[in-house]
């Protein structure tokens, strides 16, 4: 019998199998792709700051480095009662131990979507992104519109962040080639509030910023359906845009829809607070694949992911050696970003007391490169790891 397997190779999925390879446990992750894909600082490929493969890490680097086994052959099926994977080439894995589940979400579907490209999907559409502004700066004009959606299933799922991200990126990108006044730029999501996470005067800060940077804002009508030159509201409004970027919200990842596991009404899987699932001995499922528990302001981010991972590592090896004790996420939880602007960046910190958004003019821009710099060098063992981070 073999010792553990991971599905997925991302943030919790990488940083599970590093954690129990510290542990000297055996492990074999099995990916769709065959990098790690350093999500916060992909928001950079579109203004070209960064390509994908400056935000990618080699799989197999780092199980060299970390001593794990890897399979790239994406999850076809998982049989959770049985811990038996079925991988799209056929190969059947069902000798292990342990089965963590590190698959990520799915997005949202919406009416036209096919109009839209996102900063949050697969790799690529980052890329066109960048091909589709090139073009628009070689017209030397045009219509840019970037937002987000929701899911109201489950609040957690919603990822703003990066959309206002990429949103002043461009705007700062526009104004330092000097062609700004030549573009319309504006922001747009269905809820009354978007950022709200935040807090009350992130929000105040947010919307100085869009009238700082002569962003327009679109709020609190629901998206009925993208189309090619826009989007379309139920209010009955039309933005009219040459590039859309929309986030859609995320829901459960298709693979674990007929997994056997117990999923949220949104498609995650119910775990307790040890990331342990229910019935399912030997199965636990981390990451945005996981359904978060936590007050109303919650957010599936990289770092909770990482330590969901870490605790798991912890936790397996607990049971392994026979040893009574546990590590839990929730007092972990929290929100805890830098939102860059291009030219800067905002600190963003949100727990149980309230929301800080703390402005970093220049020096949050180069803080957040030091992150992209410090997460790809200490994964790969080149740098020590700084405890928490
Ligand atoms: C643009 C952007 C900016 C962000 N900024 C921040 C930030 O500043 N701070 C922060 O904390 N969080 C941030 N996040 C959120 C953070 O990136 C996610 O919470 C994190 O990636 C979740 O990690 P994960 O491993 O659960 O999922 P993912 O990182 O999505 O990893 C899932 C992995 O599973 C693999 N996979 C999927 N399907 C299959 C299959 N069928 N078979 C095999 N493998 C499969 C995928 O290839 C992927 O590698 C950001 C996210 C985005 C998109």
């Amino acid at each position: 019998m073999r010792r553990v397997l991971v599905l997925g190779g991302g943030f919790a999925g990488v940083e599970a199998s590093i954690y129990l390879r510290k542990q000297e446990i055996e492990v074999t992750l099995v990916s769709d792709r065959d990098y790690f894909y350093i999500y916060p600082t992909s928001i950079w490929i579109p203004t070209g700051e960064v390509t994908k493969e400056d935000v990618s890490v080699p799989l197999d680097q780092l199980a060299m480095k970390h001593g794990f086994q890897l399979i790239v052959d994406p999850v076809a099926k998982l049989e959770a009662s049985e811990k038996k994977v079925t991988l799209l080439s056929g190969r059947v894995l069902d000798d292990f131990e342990y089965i963590v589940v590190a698959l990520g979400q799915d997005k949202m579907q919406h009416k036209g979507l096919e109009h839209t490209l996102s900063i949050c999907s697969k790799p690529e559409e980052a890329t066109a992104l960048y091909e589709k502004l090139d073009k628009l700066i070689l017209k030397d004009n045009g219509k840019i519109a970037m937002g987000f959606g929701g899911n109201p299933k489950d609040t957690s799922a919603v990822r703003g962040g990066p959309a206002f991200e990429v949103l002043f990126n461009v705007h700062n990108f526009l104004k330092k080639k000097g062609i700004r006044d030549n573009f319309e730029l504006t922001f747009f999501a269905p809820m009354e509030k978007p950022g709200q996470k935040m807090g009350d005067k992130a929000l105040v800060m947010m919307d100085k910023m869009f009238g700082m940077t002569n962003i327009k804002k679109k709020v609190g009508s629901k998206i009925t359906t993208f189309v090619e030159d826009g989007i379309e509201f139920e209010d009955g409004t039309k933005i009219e845009s040459d590039l859309t970027m929309f986030i859609s919200a995320g829901t459960g990842h298709s693979i674990l829809m007929e997994s056997g596991l117990p999923l949220s009404e949104a498609g995650f899987v119910v775990t307790n607070e040890y990331n342990e699932i229910e019935n399912f001995e030997g199965v636990y499922a981390i990451g945005d694949s996981a359904s978060l528990m936590g007050p109303e302001w919650r957010a599936k981010q990289g770092h909770v992911a990482e330590v969901m991972a870490r605790n798991v590592a912890y936790n397996i090896n607990s049971k392994i050696e026979n040893i009574d004790s546990k590590y839990s996420y929730k007092e972990h939880l929290n929100i805890l970003c830098v939102m860059d602007t291009g030219d800067g960046a905002a600190f963003v910190y949100r727990d149980n007391k309230g929301g800080k958004m703390i402005p970093l003019p220049i020096i949050g821009h180069w803080m957040k490169k030091g992150w992209g710099w410090y997460c790809r060098n200490s994964k790969l063992g080149k740098i020590p790891r700084i405890p928490g981070m």
